[in-house]
Parts: C-alpha cells; structure tokens; sequence
C-alpha cells in the first residue's frame, strides 16, 4: 500500500527534495497535500504535476490565482487552510518543511488527528518541543526527524536500548566561516552568509548554518526528540558533511550514519519508515572522499552554540526566545539593519530581558516568541 503524504512548505527547498524522492517511488508514496507560501508561480506549477493533491496558497490572493489557472479544484489558504491539509482524513503522514514557527499549529493538528510527523522545521520542537512530543504521545503518533542530525541518530538508536546512550555527537559542517577570525565576522555580508560550503538550503537556514544557530537549534531539538538532557549532546565540526551525526554508548562502541550530503536520503528515510528502497540519493564513493576530518567548534567566535546550551538547560520559555529573537534578528540582518556578529548580540540581550516562565503554557510560549521578537525589533 502507497503511503499518503501531505508535504507543507512544497516549493521550499526540503519541499522540492520531498518531491523529488515522491517522483522516484511512485508505487510507495503518494502525495495528497500541498501548500506553498508566497512562491504561487512555483505552486502552479507543482499542483499540475500532482492532479491529485488538494492545496493550500499562502494567502487569498494566492488561492485566487490557482483556483483561475485549475478551474474545479478545490484551493484553500492561510492557516485554516494549513490545519485543514494537515487533518485530512485520507493522510498517513504529514511532513511540515515550514521555516520557523508557522509549522507549529499544523503539526499539533497533524497530531491530533492521529497522523505520523516528519519534522523538518526545527523551530517547532525548538519553541513547543515538550507539547509537541506530549501531544505524540497521547495519540501514539510518530514524530520522525527529517534534519540530517537527527534523522541519522534516529536509525543509529534503532533497536538499541535507550539507556545505553552514554551521548548523541551532532555532526557540524563548521558553515562558511569555520577559519574565519572575529575581524572576518564584523564585516560578513548578507551574500557572504548565505554561500554555504557543502548544502543548499532556504535563505533562513543558510544563516543560521553561518552564525552556528543552527546546530544550536539542532542541539534542542535532539534534546525533545531523543528525551535526553542537554550535558549529554555534544557538537562536533566535520568540514565534509558525510558522516551526518553519531550515538555514542555506554560500553564505548560509537555508531554513525553516513550518506552523500543530499537532504533527499533522511527525507525518504522519514517517509517510507521503516522500509528502506532504492531511492534518488547517489551512493557514497568512499574511496573518491579519501578522508574525514573531526574537530572542535569554535565556541569562543560563535556564542550559538553556549546560548543554546543555556536556553536547553534552563528550558521553559528560553529556547522559544532563542529562537524568536533568532528569527528575527536574521530577516533584521539579511535586511541590511544588523551586523552579523549583531544577530548572536540580539539573541543573547532577548534571553536576558524576556521574563522567565519555567511550565509555560502554549499561550506563554507564545507570547515569549512576541516579546523575544520585540526586543530584537525594537
Ligand atoms: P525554504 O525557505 O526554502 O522554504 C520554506 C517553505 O515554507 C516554502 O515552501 C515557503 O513558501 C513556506 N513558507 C514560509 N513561510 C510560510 C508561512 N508563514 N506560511 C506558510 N508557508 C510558509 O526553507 P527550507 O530550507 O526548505 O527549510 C524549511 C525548514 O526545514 C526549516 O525549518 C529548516 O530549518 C528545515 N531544514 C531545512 C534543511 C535544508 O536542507 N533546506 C535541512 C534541515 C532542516
Ligand atoms: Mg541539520
């Protein structure tokens, strides 16, 4: 049986590489959903490709184009119709690719409504991670991890014994500026911040792979995935992007999953599990790669990752307002406001002045991300 998937964020970049692993297992998967944001041009033209899918624009603007070019069918739009897509009684599994927090509403109604979560958009479980997985847990849905890291600690701890993992080792490809000095940082550039040495990806998660808030978001997010306390993740920079994370064990064995840097294998992986087929992603030449390098981050030049230590260790509303400020701070420093070294400066000014709620609720969970937001807007 076909598994049946609603994808949102489809013209994204993990929205394009989920529809090229839909292409290349045709008897296995189907798609049923589609939403797109602003980019109606690229929905269009995806929508044609899978007649069968209901969708879901961005905005009624959006939604009135399509329905003129795909006269009959049905369009929703906004964030209704997000819930709508994601609850759809027909869908086994629904992957939210959203950057940031727009994801989160859709992937509890996902939840709710009894379906498996693949999970690309970290910021969810970085914000909501504990209601998140609590909500999983009352309707025995699956959350299963579409980033790299996790999705290669997730089949690394497959039948192995929870108790046994003595820590989770992130892999990190150091981003653009792994050899760059303070000085070199003050002056990065929007376009200098986006050039990412070994992925392509969206615009949000370029920088965040620059500034290394990015493994700090993934050092939470392993936290809620993998219900393991902060002091046991650890972070390691590895230039090559090959060897995507590792689980070390009590008894000293450390297993790691390696594949070619390609966000098709970890997807495919989310979709089919656990079944594993001959998919788009090329096999990895060993022998061409010849070697792989390990080494330290850089702590002292990148603050991310201590600020995500703190924010994971303190929990509550802290890494909400990591991630708030950090969205914020990166569409202010894209847009020519900040400097690059300004976007860890906001972050770090949000998480000391916005107050501290250690249960909070989803409302102060929200409310922390606005007022995090605040601080860094002004
Ligand atoms: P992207 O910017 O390329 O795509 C984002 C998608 O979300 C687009 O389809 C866009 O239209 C849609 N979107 C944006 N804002 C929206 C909103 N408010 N409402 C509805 N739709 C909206 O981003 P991406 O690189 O594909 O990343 C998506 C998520 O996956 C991010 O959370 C990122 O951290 C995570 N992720 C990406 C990669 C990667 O290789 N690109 C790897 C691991 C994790
Ligand atoms: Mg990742």
């Amino acid at each position: 049986m076909k598994k049946r998937i609603v994808l949102l964020g489809a013209t994204g970049s993990i929205g394009e590489s989920t529809l090229r692993v839909a292409r290349s297992l045709p008897d296995h998967l189907e798609i049923i959903g589609l939403s797109g944001g602003r980019n109606t041009a690229r929905l269009l033209e995806i929508a044609k490709e899978f007649p069968a899918a209901r969708l879901c624009a961005g905005d009624e603007a959006g939604a009135a184009a399509l329905r003129n070019a795909l006269p009959g069918r049905e369009i929703l739009h906004g964030s209704d119709g997000l819930d709508e897509l994601a609850s759809m009684p027909d869908a086994d599994l629904v992957l939210v690719a959203i950057v940031g927090t727009a994801g989160l509403r859709p992937a509890l109604k996902a939840l709710e409504a009894d379906k498996d979560l693949a999970v690309a958009s970290k910021e969810i479980l970085v914000m909501a991670g504990e209601l998140v997985m609590a909500t999983a847990l009352r309707t025995g849905s699956r959350v299963l991890p579409v980033d790299s890291e996790h999705n290669a600690i997730f089949q690394c701890l497959e039948g192995q014994d929870p108790s046994t993992v003595r820590r989770l080792i992130l892999t990190c490809s150091g981003g653009p500026f792994r050899k760059a000095s303070a000085n070199d940082l003050a002056s990065v550039t929007p376009d200098q911040a986006l050039r990412h040495p070994t992925w392509s990806m969206g615009r949000k998660i370029s920088v965040d792979s620059a500034t290394l808030f990015n493994k700090g978001l993934e050092m939470i997010e392993a936290m809620w995935l993998f219900r393991l306390p902060m002091e046991k993740i650890a972070v390691v920079v590895h230039p090559q992007s090959i060897v995507h994370s590792l689980v070390e064990f009590l008894d000293g064995s450390i297993l790691s999953q390696m594949s070619s840097t390609d966000m098709a294998l970890p997807i495919q992986y989310a979709l089919t599990y656990p079944k594993r087929y001959a998919g788009p992603c090329a096999p990895l030449d060993l022998l061409a790669l010849g070697r792989l390098d390990f080494e330290p981050p850089r702590t002292d030049l990148f603050p991310a990752i201590g600020l995500a230590r703190r924010a994971g260790t303190m929990g509550g509303t802290l890494p909400a307002v990591l991630n708030a400020a950090n969205e914020a701070a990166v569409d202010a420093f894209l847009a020519g406001r900040i400097s690059f070294p300004g976007i860890w400066e906001n972050v770090e000014r949000a998480m000391d002045a916005v107050p501290f709620v250690e249960h909070p609720t989803l409302d102060q969970l929200i409310e922390a991300d606005r007022a995090a937001r605040v601080c860094v807007t002004g």
